[in-house]
């Protein structure tokens, strides 16, 4: 049998169906299309693949093991280093990461990791398997984390697995972080998939405390000083949207993706009058920015009820950040695409509300600071887009609260706090942090290897202040 230098496509939704609803998009591999997809790897021996992973999956042995039918040992080996594979398998930018160094790349498609590993991590949560409980010694030392996003995830888990008491506070009312409030439901269900995997963290013993905002509720200095918490890990995120600062985005109907993603996955208003929030969406919508948030926010958008959504963006398609997939699905779904075009003002009428998106469009000169070619404004090219909503995604900076109340936390020039690359560790002893809100807004699984370096160093700076005793 010859190798097929494509994967085995995924089987998903019709998108003149899905863009009407918020089911997931991608249905995931049917039995037969894992097996064969998994025939695809060539099992080397050194696994470049493993590389370009951040949590350094074994890659060729879960692969191996989904080949010869043997799932529960296929999860076992993800999860010795991955508590969130169905999450991973379904947002981690593979292409970028995993795949990126596979060798079928090379001369063809890479092997669909990310496919199989949503396919394992899938398989054994449809049997109902779920993490075992573990016992802890009585005088087990106790760590506070602060923020349940994929980086306060992973450090929890892995604390909880080597004997710490953890407890995570989370400010809002349900844990997760951007996996709950950011990335919709039709990529990445939350009561299936990503409460799911929560729920195996609690079985493992970790205390999760809701409506806890720290920094308010209680202080780093107060949970380790009053609270009896031994080390602190701050994961909070990047939360806090930037916005253009061009005229008229005060206007109502001009929306930071950060609360339009939020209103609508967290307070679930694309089910009001049932859920208790409301949205408001107009007919014609411009989104500003080309990540994963803008994608998400126009695709949302189209789902409720918008007839026709732009993205707006300043630089061309091949430096759209967002992941390959997302922009397809997006495009399939009908999503305009205004490259190369900056947006100057927001238009409204006398009532306040915006009527138009001003725009000019742009052309790329020498590559900037970040490598990509930089935007010019091309002169005499401004136009008006006609639409009554924009909803802005151009980036969030860190969510600042814990920086402000810490005494001796250094943060750099944009706020975010200064910890060592592999270890996490802070200017404040016994304070480690990691995540979106050390790197700047990143990735899921960039956020989960930090929280995992971070956990190997906690628990020596532990073993240390015991010791010590
Ligand atoms: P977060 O996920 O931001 O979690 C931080 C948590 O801390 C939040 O729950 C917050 O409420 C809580 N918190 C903040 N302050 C406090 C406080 N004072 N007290 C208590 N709790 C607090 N990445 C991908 O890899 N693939 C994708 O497809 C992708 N899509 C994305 C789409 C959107 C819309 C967004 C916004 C991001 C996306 N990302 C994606 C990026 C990715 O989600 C983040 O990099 C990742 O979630 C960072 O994890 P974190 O744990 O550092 O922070
Ligand atoms: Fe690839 Fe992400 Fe899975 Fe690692 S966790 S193997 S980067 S899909
Ligand atoms: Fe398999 Fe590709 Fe990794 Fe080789 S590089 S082991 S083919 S996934």
């Amino acid at each position: 049998m010859s190798l097929s230098l494509t994967k085995h496509p995924m089987p998903e939704q019709d998108p003149k169906v899905r863009a009407k609803n918020f089911s997931e998009v991608t249905l995931g591999y049917t039995p037969e299309l894992a097996q064969a997809e998994a025939e695809r790897c060539l099992q080397c021996k050194t696994a470049p693949c493993r590389k370009g992973c951040p949590v350094e999956i074994d890659i060729p042995a879960f692969i191996k093991l989904v080949k010869e039918g043997d799932m529960n040992a296929s999860i076992a080996k993800i999860n010795e280093v991955n508590a969130l594979p169905a999450v991973c398998g379904r947002v981690c930018p593979q292409e970028e990461q995993c795949e990126k160094l596979c060798v079928l790349a090379k001369k063809g498609e890479a092997v669909a990791i990310g496919r199989l590993e949503r396919y394992v991590a899938d398989y054994s949560r449809n049997q109902g398997q779920t993490a075992t409980p573990l016992a802890y010694a009585d005088d087990a030392q106790k760590v506070a984390v602060v923020g349940s996003g994929p980086a306060g995830l992973s450090v929890a888990g892995d604390l909880a697995k080597m004997g710490y008491k953890v407890t995570m506070f989370e400010a809002l009312h349900l844990p997760g972080g951007v996996l709950m409030y950011g990335i919709p439901e039709f990529r990445l269900p939350k009561d299936e998939v990503v409460q799911a995997e929560i729920n195996n963290l609690r079985k493992l013993g970790v205390e999760i405390v809701v409506n806890a905002v720290i920094g308010s509720t209680f202080t780093v200095d107060e949970l380790m000083e009053e609270e009896g918490f031994d080390a602190v890990f701050i994961g909070t995120g990047a939360g806090l949207p930037y916005f253009m600062e061009i005229p008229g985005e005060n206007l109502n109907g001009v929306y930071s993706a950060n609360e339009f993603l939020t209103r609508c996955n967290l307070m679930k208003a694309y089910r009001f009058p049932q859920s208790g929030t409301p949205i408001h969406v107009g007919k014609r919508v411009a989104v500003v920015g080309g990540g994963n948030v803008a994608m998400d926010g126009a695709r949302t958008a189209l789902r409720l009820g918008a007839e026709h959504v732009s993205i707006v963006y300043r630089r061309s398609e091949k430096e759209l950040p967002a992941r390959l997939e997302e922009i397809h699905h997006a495009k399939e779904e009908g999503i305009d695409f205004q490259l190369l075009t900056a947006p100057t003002a927001v238009l409204g009428n006398e009532q306040g509300w915006v009527t138009g998106l001003q725009c000019v469009r742009m052309e790329l000169g020498e590559p900037d600071a970040s490598g990509r070619r930089r935007p010019i404004e091309v002169s005499d090219s401004e136009f008006v887009l006609d639409v009554d909503t924009v909803i802005i995604a151009i980036g969030q900076g860190p969510n600042p609260l814990v920086q402000s109340t810490t005494k001796g936390l250094e943060t750099n020039k944009k706020g975010n706090i200064n910890a060592h690359a592999e270890t996490g560790a802070t200017s404040k002893p016994g304070v480690f942090a990691g995540g979106d809100i050390v790197t700047g807004a990143a990735t899921v699984i960039l956020a989960m290897g930090a929280g995992k370096k971070a956990a190997v160093a906690i628990d020596q700076y532990l073993q240390e202040q015991k010791a010590s005793k």
